[in-house]
């Protein structure tokens, strides 16, 4: 039985940041060279984050995807995919990564019990990767999703945060590459959460024009039914190919949203939109049991109210959410930070 915030959403999803570090730069997460980073000795260590992700499965979380940051770059992740294979209480561990370090670590993680990956891979032309992230990996992040396709090719997806100007003219391209690969690809609308400060919203391709671009050259995609909880809403095209479109910006799911985020340094947010979360890492190193853990989980998930996207889709004269210096305020902000 799950648990029930103010809005009747359970509380089922968790996405678990390992760090704030990242070995990309992308324009529309983290701009800039460098950060304020967490302090070391704030990091959860793997124990710590298995006693927290106790304390939620207890609360019935059943889903638990890692992420940053760039995950990979995490000491020994596959050691902390481990643990968390082992919960019977969780149906799978799942993990986003930018993919730059995964041609040497696609084998280990599936080895250690990873079974969903997915990779973000927003274009196929270096030029415009090295545009996008200030960096020339683009070859071995082509690289890591070969060896997903090999060590892990039950449920690999493809994200591509599409960008007028910069990849809008790649979407049949980039679904002809996850169709080579087995995955399936997910057109995500360019948000404007910490981190995009250079967010505007000329540059939104919206799901509309995402899937008139694809009828164009494919025909018209049909509606796949989903989950009501499932973030992307998925379509056929008349070959039978499928695909993926995260509408957070135009269509946001708020109302079905059970997901919550804990930051690398043990803080929970349970929205991406939202300004406050809760510390969990004071409580836990100060002894308490997985079981107060859990108690204080609960109280703050029964007051749970938020609807960021939604209330952002209600400003009038929409920019980014936040400028640099609110968010060298508080590096919790930061969409590497909080986790995507
Ligand atoms: N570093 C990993 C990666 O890039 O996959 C994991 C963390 S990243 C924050 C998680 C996801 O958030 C990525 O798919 C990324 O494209 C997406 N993301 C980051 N900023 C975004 C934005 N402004 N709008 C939409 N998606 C965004
Ligand atoms: Fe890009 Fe992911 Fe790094 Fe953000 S955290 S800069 S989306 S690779």
């Amino acid at each position: 039985m799950h648990l029930l915030d103010l809005r009747s959403r359970p509380l089922a999803n968790l996405r678990l940041s390992v760090t704030d570090r990242c070995n990309l730069r992308c324009s529309y997460c983290m701009p800039e060279e460098s950060y304020q980073w967490l302090p070391k000795q704030d990091i959860l260590t793997f124990e710590e984050i298995d006693r927290l992700v106790d304390a939620f499965t207890s609360l019935g979380v059943d889903r638990v995807r890692l992420t940053g940051g760039e995950p990979l770059l995490r000491q020994n992740l596959p050691v902390l995919i481990g643990l968390l294979a082992k919960k019977t209480a969780l149906g799978d561990v799942a993990l986003t990564t930018n993919g730059v370090l995964l041609a040497d670590l696609a084998q280990p993680l599936a080895q250690a019990g990873l079974r969903r990956i997915t990779v973000s891979l927003d274009t196929l032309r270096p030029g415009t990767f090295h545009a996008l992230t200030k960096r020339d990996d683009h070859a071995r992040v082509l690289a890591g999703i070969q060896a997903a396709a090999r060590w892990l090719p039950r449920d690999l997806k493809l994200d591509s945060v599409i960008i007028k100007g910069v990849n809008d003219d790649e979407l049949c391209d980039l679904l002809d590459f996850a169709n080579e690969y087995g995955a399936e690809v997910r057109f995500i609308e360019y948000m404007d959460v910490g981190g995009a400060t250079a967010w505007s919203a000329e540059r939104v391709v919206s799901l509309q024009t995402i899937l008139d671009t694809l009828a164009a050259r494919f025909g018209t995609p049909q509606v796949v039914a989903t989950p009501g909880n499932a973030t992307a809403q998925r379509f056929r095209l008349p070959d039978g190919r499928t695909f993926g479109v995260i509408a957070s910006t135009t269509q946001p799911f708020c109302d079905a949203c059970d997901r919550s985020r804990l930051t690398a340094d043990g803080m929970w947010y349970m929205c991406l939109y939202a300004r406050g979360g809760l510390d969990l890492r004071g409580p836990l190193r100060a002894g308490l049991s997985t079981l107060e853990l859990a108690q204080h989980i609960a109280a703050t998930w029964r007051r749970r109210d938020k609807r960021g996207a939604m209330e952002r889709l209600g400003i009038a004269d929409r920019g980014p959410m936040l400028d640099r210096p609110a968010l060298a305020q508080d590096p919790h902000l930061e969409m590497h930070t909080r986790g995507g």
